[in-house]
């Protein structure tokens, strides 16, 4: 039978609707449950492989726990809010600045915005339900939902309640096109390389004719320059240049040189000796003016902890090399001297907070400089870049201008480049909370391990959280504000602000900006109070999940309290500072505790070249394009296999395919069972152990279960898929059915469906449709209705599993004897002698008849080692021992291979296994020692040979002319003499009820050397 997935999946699917099998698996019931909670995607991405590859993973989770007994919370969730809908509706509706809104009007705006939220899940849930994904049959949370909303706004008056929300005004990443403020972790995955400018602009010491040489490459932020800063302990030097006298680092002076300008050194200084110093306003505008007497001095630089987002912009990479205490000035690069914006960067803004500086920020929403600026108010930031090159140059304080290539972060939604701006946000106090997260981090299991690390890491470095945006379609901030007397009211729900408000409402009004700008508050001085004007941060509303799906405190109160936390969560590795740490933080501060107990990262996927996937190349591959090209079982299995589910893997829609092999072979399994049985069997049979190869299966299967479950329980999917696959291919297919073939009866089938019956139920949650396919034919329900099997423990005999292993690992050293002398493994060879320590005589005793069928062997013998060399590995032993490698070589070489062990121990030196080369002189190896056959065809093998090549023939052309394997034939042979010699084992192995050496019904003919014979054959009726 070869695998079809739409056959498959067709007839499963169909009996999953008659007989509600999704319905049935995802019924929650509270006792032993199990909180699988999804991770909402944005609802107006496509699916590609990598959110099928997440997808599958919490799939997988979610059937395994329910198998082994849990009731798990399958509900699938959306993200429905924020940005990335504002955009799609921008780019629909024309819209270039944040003012056409307005323009346009807000609530026309908010409806385009809910028709693109709403409906795309649709798209989704059908690829999950196509994937037999469960999550895909179950009514899916949406951010933007009334309910999930207003749990938003108990969530936010939680925050304030506990005086952790306070309104401030920091430097912040910027979108002038989005016109709102984004967060590090916002920042930190979308850099691109782009053009800047590099200007080294002359900045004149007050009553001297002296300049202070500094680098930028934003000199749209000189307008709000206060102050310089220089490294108290680096040496500074004085210079002439161009006949004017220009001060820099000493350790700089390379820079000169690389402009190939001459200069003379007049005095050399350490970086103290500026402090304080004055220098005169770089530009002539009314800001600098009234700057005076409170900035344009020498500061020396401070200590500071270097943020992931440095408020300089550098390169991603350098920025996080440099993730520690380090001094402001950075004397490696520039020219020693940085000029100081406070409210244009955050490393700035500290400085400036330390000796008291103004920070000023005179740039608006839209990233033009505003009035304060003069010449260049108006001005984008990009304009106001060469505008100012261009005064800094007829002023004569232009040093050198140039342009750079490097590193910066745009925005993440419309790519526009960011700017850094100060602007009033509200904020939750990261610092009262930290080192109880830091606590809780403890109290999670992380998968991989090496996950908590990173995790500590963005805990300790994370800012206060700016949870505002100054945007329209997300969850209204709650905030109202007395327009007179500046008192702040936070509403908590529904029915506090129709208490509360001024205007007639309807309790159950929508949460919309559109809304509730509209509905004002009675302050206590009689004033009016207003809604403060932004929504909150998306990574809020999907940090407020566990509780936010159910609609808690409002509704589900007693469901979520039985619920909560959350056993498991499972998702992309960026989520690590995104929705992981956002989850975190709410659960902290609103229950107190982690809000999980269980936290897995998926890695990458990219594609087959191991190139990252992106539109703008056009190598993303959809996850409807996957599966339909594969299917289900096959897109599911090669994605759970490929590699670790944390590692990067890369997708290979060629590679998938090869894997098809393997569930063919499984299919082939099933019809093996199907064309030898007499009458249905159904799972569940008895059956006997008759020999070591019965004992073996049924040993290896049960210790495989153990292990299996094993792998799953920690994340090891891969491990668990190969390890299933290798067993059906290797063990069960190929050498099981091998050595049984000829001996098949009724309790043998029975035990072939004992063992399928364990190898379906283990691999249900990684092949949802083929494993119930199978399922069905031995059982009258679904294998997802079903438990996952228990271990027989005394059906296990690890020795016996040891020893088949040892038997397999010999077969397979005469098997590439035989390809190296190139004799097929077709025909039988009359001898192998296998030669090992003498310990193993009795080893190999024990399993020679499974050699012998394993390796096509008429004969097998056991001799003591001799003809080995044991020589030293030098690729490993040389970067082990270095100066010692010669001692430890020679000392290899006078090894005897039963001196080899997995670790072992000559003189003081630790040796293991692969230190070590062992070499035979003769034949092939194998780990205890190594074989040699014997090749001579002596007259009895010729004709055995020729046997089998009629037997094949034979087989071959029954199963051409449609033969069920159990139908009985009459066989006509050419009456030649040496046919009859093997009349009875012909009869046996072909089915034949009688031979007649007359040929009738001619079919075919063999020949092997000079022996040759004619066959015919008819059914017969005779049993
Ligand atoms: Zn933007
Ligand atoms: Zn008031």
């Amino acid at each position: 039978m070869l695998y079809n997935h739409k056959e498959i999946e067709e007839a499963v699917s169909r009996d999953w609707e008659k007989e509600k099998i999704p319905e049935k698996v995802t019924e929650f019931k509270k006792e032993n449950k199990f909180y699988l909670l999804d991770g909402p995607p944005y609802v107006n991405d496509k699916p590609h492989v990598g959110h099928v590859r997440t997808a599958t993973s919490k799939d997988i989770w979610g059937k395994f726990k329910k198998m082994q007994g849990f009731n798990v919370w399958f509900q699938p969730g959306f993200d429905c809010g924020g940005l990335p809908i504002e955009n799609k509706v921008e780019k629909k509706l024309n819209i270039r600045e944040k003012s056409d809104i307005l323009k346009i009007g807000i609530e026309k705006f908010i409806e385009e915005c809910n028709k693109f939220a709403v409906g795309n899940e649709k798209a989704w849930l059908s690829l999950y339900k196509k994937l037999g994904i469960w999550r895909a049959y179950l009514k899916p949370y949406l951010t933007s939902d009334n309910y999930y909303k207003e749990s938003g706004w108990w969530a936010i008056k939680k925050f304030y309640e506990k005086n952790l929300l306070v309104k401030g005004e920091k430097p912040n990443f910027w979108c002038p096109k989005c016109e709102t403020v984004l967060s590090g972790y916002e920042v930190t995955d979308a850099y691109r390389d782009i053009a800047s400018p590099s200007v080294f602009v002359k900045f004149k010491i007050k009553d001297r004719d002296e300049f202070l040489l500094v680098w930028t490459t934003t000199p749209w932020t000189l307008p709000a320059n206060v102050a310089l800063c220089v490294h108290p302990d680096e040496k500074y030097v004085k210079v002439e240049v161009d006949g004017e006298k220009i001060i820099l680092a000493k350790k700089r002076l390379e820079l000169l040189e690389e402009l190939n300008k001459k200069y003379r050194i007049i005095e050399e200084f350490e970086g103290k000796k500026l402090e304080g110093l004055q220098y005169e306003p770089l530009l002539d505008i009314p800001l600098q003016r009234e700057l005076k007497g409170k900035a344009h001095k020498v500061v020396m630089s401070i200590k500071i902890i270097k943020k992931r987002v440095a408020g300089k912009i550098k390169a991603k990479k350098k920025v996080e090399e440099e993730e520690e205490a380090g001094h402001l000035v950075d004397i490696s690069s520039g020219t020693g001297i940085i000029h100081i914006a406070p409210g244009h960067g955050l490393e700035d803004f500290k400085l400036g907070e330390f000796y008291n500086l103004p920070s000023p920020s005179p740039v608006d929403e839209n990233g033009k400089l505003d009035e304060s600026t003069g010449i260049f108010h108006g001005k984008k930031v990009e304009e106001a870049n060469n505008e100012i090159i261009n005064y800094l140059r007829e002023k004569n304080l232009l040093f050198y201008s140039t342009t750079i290539i490097h590193s910066y972060p745009l925005c993440w939604r419309c790519k526009t480049p960011l700017i850094y701006r100060k602007s009033s946000q509200w904020f939750l106090k990261l610092e009262p909370i930290r080192d109880k997260i830091l606590k809780e981090i403890e109290a999670v299991r992380w998968l991989p391990e090496h996950i908590k690390e990173q995790f500590i890491e963005v805990v300790k470095n994370a800012p206060d959280w700016a949870i505002t945006r100054q945007r329209f379609w997300g969850i209204p901030l709650p905030i109202w504000k007395c327009e007179k007397c500046g008192k702040i009211k936070v509403i908590g729900s529904r029915k506090e602000l129709k208490e509360n408000s001024i205007e007639e409402i309807d309790e159950n009004f929508d949460i919309l900006t559109s809304v509730v700008d509209k509905i004002h508050l009675k302050c206590e001085c009689n004033g009016i109070m207003s809604r403060e004007k932004a929504i909150l941060d998306v990574w809020f509303d999907s940090g407020i999940a566990p509780f936010a799906s159910l609609g808690y405190p409002f509704k589900n109160k007693e469901l979520f309290e039985s619920l909560y936390p959350v056993d498991l969560v499972d998702e992309g590795q960026d989520q690590i500072r995104g929705w992981f740490y956002t989850l975190m933080v709410c659960g902290i501060v609103l229950f107190d505790k982690a809000p999980y107990k269980t936290v897995c990262c998926n890695g990458w996927v990219l594609d087959e070249k191991g190139e990252k996937m992106s539109k703008s190349v056009g190598n993303v591959v959809r996850g409807e394009d996957a599966y339909r090209e594969l299917g289900a079982d096959l897109l599911r299995l090669y994605i759970t296999q490929f590699n670790a589910p944390w590692e990067t893997g890369k997708f290979s829609i060629k590679e998938a395919k090869t894997l098809q092999n393997k569930l063919n072979i499984l299919l082939n399994l099933v019809s093996f069972v199907e064309s030898y049985s007499k009458e249905k069997y159904k799972f569940g049979s008895e059956f006997e152990i008759k020999d070591i190869c019965d004992k073996w299966l049924v040993s290896r299967i049960n210790s495989l279960i153990d292990e299996v479950a094993d792998d799953y329980e920690n994340f090891r999917f891969h491990y668990a898929a190969r390890k299933i696959l290798d067993f059906i291919v290797n063990e069960f297919s190929r050498i099981y059915i091998k050595l049984i073939r000829d001996e098949i009866d009724e309790s043998r089938l029975k035990l072939m469906l004992y063992v399928l019956e364990r190898i379906i139920k283990m691999l249900a949650p990684i092949a949802p449709f083929i494993t119930d396919f199978i399922y069905r034919k031995f059982s009258d329900s679904s294998v997802h209705l079903s438990s996952w099997p228990k271990v027989e423990r005394d059906k296990i005999d690890k020795n016996l599993e040891d020893r088949v292993k040892l038997a397999r690992e010999i077969a397979n050293a005469i098997n590439s004897e035989r390809q190296r002398c190139g004799v097929k493994l077709r025909f039988p060879i009359k001898k192998a002698v296998v030669y090992g320590l003498r310990d193993m005589e009795k080893k190999v005793e024990e399993v020679r008849e499974i050699i012998k069928i394993l390796s096509n062997l008429i004969d097998i013998e056991f001799r003591e080692s001799k003809d080995i060399a044991v020589k030293p590995n030098f690729a490993r032993i040389g970067k082990k021992y270095r100066q010692r490698a010669q001692e430890v070589a020679n000392l290899i070489s006078k090894l005897k291979l039963e001196d080899i062990k997995d670790k072992f121990k000559i003189g003081d030196f630790e040796l293991e296994r692969e230190d070590v080369i062992i070499k035979c002189v003769k034949g092939s190896l194998f780990s205890g020692g190594y074989v040699v056959l014997d090749l001579e065809e002596d007259e009895k093998l010729k004709k055995e040979r020729f046997l089998r090549e009629l037997i094949r023939e034979i087989q071959k052309t029954r199963k051409e002319e449609g033969l069920k394997v159990l139908d009985n034939i009459i066989l006509f042979l050419e009456n030649k003499e040496f046919a009859r010699e093997f009349e009875e084992r012909l009869k046996k192995e072909v089915r034949a009820s009688k031979i007649v050496y007359e040929l009738k019904n001619e079919k075919g003919a063999v020949s092997y050397k000079e022996l040759s014979l004619k066959f015919g054959f008819e059914r017969s009726e005779q049993i």
